[in-house]
């Protein structure tokens, strides 16, 4: 049996409001609808990717004066090309939309495709970027979804959890199928687009003024900030390392120079513990390079948190008395912590400024 979808308002009726709202209030004097030609809607779709209408425009003009058609584009020396981009940021674009310039010439004869699986074998173009050319540059009932249209959809119907989860992707791609027309496809398009980058914006959407207020679901239930759902945050991993702190009869300590790659990059440390040791474990893998005891003590973990982890450090405090073990392996040696010319990582050294350290009697 076909699952009947539901949505919150008839189909005809979201088109009918929407098409009432961008007759009145949409942009209609934009220069890639003027003329509106599958070169000029595919160009001004790359552009607006990551790009506002008003910065777009400007850039828009000159490029498809120096590329008036896509064989100019297909024709023209990358460099050229990104020249007439500098400016609009993401260089990937720029790069995809003259590779595919080329597939239009060399195996679509200079004509863009109809179908919105082979349009989607142009670099550069997604399904949505294909449902905006197919629908504003021939005028097929095609979907598009794109950042605008997902804040839209996800607000009107209510929808919870993050748009790019494969579901929620699923569903919104078929509500956005339900609504689209089989009339004026070309300005419903453009007006969707408009009523997302105008009124309903991340931030502050104005309601008041929305065709859709008396059944978006957002607005009637007061959730307008809480979606669309945001992405999920990643968990930041924790690890844990015990610091060896070693120190003998003349209040020198035992430091390591950390490997030039990598965290703390040559700069000089106490030794540190393998991922995910034990204490015990510690203790065994530092007795074959360092002259440690049998006698310890343990001082207040601290937390230091880099870009993608956080650690744990948790200090193991130990004295050496009697004689002096000679250090012969390099990238090792003993110091004072006073010494000016020491690079401590600076978590190391404000651990060290703390007191943290004076407050125990070393064994
Ligand atoms: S009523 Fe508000 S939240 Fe709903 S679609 Fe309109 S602007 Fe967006």
């Amino acid at each position: 049996m076909t699952e009947v979808l539901s949505t919150t308002f008839i189909p005809e009726e979201f088109s009918q409001k929407l098409l009432s709202w961008f007759d009145q209030h949409g942009r209609h004097d934009l220069p890639w609808q003027h003329p509106r030609s599958p070169y000029r809607v595919w160009l001004s779709e790359i552009m607006l990717q990551q790009t506002q209408v008003s910065t777009v425009i400007g850039y828009f003009n000159k490029f498809v004066e120096r590329f008036p058609q896509v064989a100019d584009l297909a024709a023209a020396p990358i460099d050229d090309v990104l020249v007439y981009w500098a400016g609009l940021g993401y260089y990937a674009r720029a790069r995809n939309l003259h590779k595919a310039a080329i597939k239009v010439m060399q195996e679509f004869e200079g004509e863009f495709p109809k179908q919105t699986e082979q349009l989607q074998t142009l670099p550069g173009i997604g399904r949505s970027t294909a449902g905006a050319i197919l629908a504003q540059a021939f005028n097929l009932r095609e979907p598009i979804l794109d950042g605008n249209v997902k804040r839209v959809l996800t607000r009107v119907e209510g929808i919870h959890g993050w748009p790019g989860l494969p579901a929620i992707e699923k569903n919104l791609w078929q509500i956005a199928e339900a609504y689209t027309p089989e009339e004026r496809v070309v300005d419903y398009t453009q007006a969707i687009m408009d009523l997302g980058a105008t009124l309903c914006t991340r931030s502050k959407p104005r309601c008041v003024e929305c065709p859709f207020q008396s059944g978006c679901q957002a607005h009637l239930n007061n959730e307008t900030s809480d979606l669309p759902t945001r992405k999920p945050k990643k968990q930041t991993p924790t690890v844990e390392r015990y610091l060896l702190v070693l120190q003998d009869a003349d209040g020198r300590f035992l430091m390591e120079r950390r490997p030039a790659t990598g965290i703390w990059g040559g700069l000089w440390c106490f030794p540190e513990s393998e991922k995910d040791s034990d204490l015990d474990t510690a203790l065994e893998s530092w007795k074959p390079h360092f002259p440690i005891s049998k006698h310890f003590d343990l001082a207040e973990p601290f937390k230091h948190t880099f870009s993608h982890y956080h650690v744990i450090l948790k200090p193991v405090l130990m004295n050496i008395d009697g004689t002096l073990p000679a250090i012969r392996e390099e990238g090792l040696a003993w110091m004072h912590l006073e010494q000016n010319d020491l690079a401590l990582p600076a978590p190391i050294s404000q651990w060290l400024a703390s007191g943290n350290l004076s407050q125990h009697q070393l064994l």
